[in-house]
C-alpha cells in the first residue's frame, strides 16, 4: 500500500469516528480521552490493525491514538529526495526517530518516538479535522497548494 492510500484511508476512518462523537455531543477533552488505546481497542477495533492482537505501537502506559500518524511525518510516494544511491521516501520534520533502508529506498522509522501519542501534545495541536492536523505530511499535496497560490 502506498503512503498516500494509507494516509487517506486512515483520515477518512478518523472522520467517521469524529462525526459520531460530535453527534453525541462530546467535548474536546472527551474526544481525546475516547482515542485512548484501551478504549479504541474496545470500541473502534477496525481503526488500526494492531488493535486486533491487541498490541501497542509504542511501549507507553497511556497511549493516545488521536494523532496517528503524526503531524511531523513527511512522505512522498515519488520520493522526497535522493540520498547517495537511494531515495528518501519519508522523514521526520523535527529529526526524531530513525531511518531504515529497504532495497533502494529510505523510510522513516518512528518506533523510538512517542511525540504524537501524549494527550498533552494532542490537546495542544488539536483539530477536529485530521487532514488539517496532517496538512504538511503529504509533500506532493503541499507542493500543489504552493503552485496554486
Ligand atoms: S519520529 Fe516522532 S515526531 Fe517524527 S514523525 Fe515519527 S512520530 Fe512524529
Amino acid at each position: 500500500m502506498s503512503y498516500r492510500s494509507w494516509f487517506n484511508e486512515h483520515g477518512n476512518k478518523h472522520k467517521v469516528i469524529i462525526d459520531k462523537l460530535i453527534a453525541a455531543d462530546y467535548s474536546k477533552e472527551m474526544i481525546i480521552e475516547y482515542f485512548d488505546f484501551e478504549n479504541m481497542v474496545k470500541h473502534e477495533n477496525d481503526f488500526c490493525v494492531l488493535y486486533q492482537e491487541p498490541k501497542k505501537c509504542h511501549d507507553m502506559e497511556k497511549l493516545n491514538c488521536y494523532m496517528c500518524a503524526c503531524p511531523n511525518f513527511r512522505f512522498d510516494d515519488e520520493g522526497i529526495k535522493p540520498y547517495a544511491d537511494k531515495t528518501i521516501m519519508s522523514e521526520c520534520d523535527i529529526d526524531n526517530g530513525e531511518e531504515f533502508a529497504h532495497d533502494d529506498k529510505i523510510h522513516q522509522n518512528c518506533a523510538s518516538c512517542t511525540v504524537p501519542h501524549h494527550e498533552a501534545y494532542v490537546a495542544k495541536n488539536f483539530s477536529l479535522d485530521w487532514f488539517e492536523m496532517m496538512g504538511e505530511c503529504d509533500i506532493q499535496i503541499v507542493k500543489t497548494k504552493e503552485t496554486d497560490k
